[in-house]
């Protein structure tokens, strides 16, 4: 996932757009695999920012989360917006203490580390696949989203079982 600045590097201002459709491995997430079931689009402008080059724009793509009341896998849309600056320094010297950004070598900045730490941080915490989720039945285990089962006739609480055999006696 490299971007290519010859282009822009010798003319402060300039400025150049890239388009890029990126095919991810599965990356760890709380332990677990989280599967890419679209390439990762990304659409950036870099501009040449005189010291650094500013590297701006959308990332989005579609993985596969496991809701946590069903436990079924679902698609998630992921879409994030993108902003790092990227200082050029030669191989042996590194980047000022106050400078905040990403140092890089040569003629290509190399987006994948920043794009997956972003992606990292956009999976959310709570994974449900929807709000109306039904979740499993907590007696037979049945997804509620896809059957009804019998349970919950059975399953009165004990205030409402009560107020119940009230009724049954009137
Ligand atoms: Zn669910
Ligand atoms: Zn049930």
């Amino acid at each position: 996932m490299q971007i290519n600045i010859s282009s822009i590097k010798n003319e402060v201002g300039a400025s150049k757009h890239a388009e890029l459709d990126e095919t991810f491995n599965p990356i760890e997430f709380d332990g677990e695999d989280v599967k890419f079931k679209e390439p990762v689009r990304i659409s950036l402008d870099i501009t040449n920012a005189g010291d650094f080059f500013n590297v701006q724009g959308t990332v989005s793509t579609v993985i596969e989360l496991n809701c946590g009341r069903c436990l079924e896998n679902f698609n998630y849309v992921l879409e994030f917006d993108f902003n790092e600056d990227y200082y050029p320094v030669k191989e042996e010297n590194k980047l000022l203490e106050d400078e905040e950004g990403i140092p890089f070598t040569g003629e290509e900045i190399n987006l994948e580390p920043e794009i997956k730490a972003n992606i990292q941080l956009s999976i959310p915490m709570r994974q449900v696949c929807s709000e109306e989720c039904q979740g499993l039945c907590t007696h037979c285990g049945v997804n509620l989203n896809k059957k009804q089962c019998g349970c919950k006739d059975d399953n009165v609480d004990p205030r409402m079982a009560v107020l119940q055999d009230l009724f049954k006696k009137e």
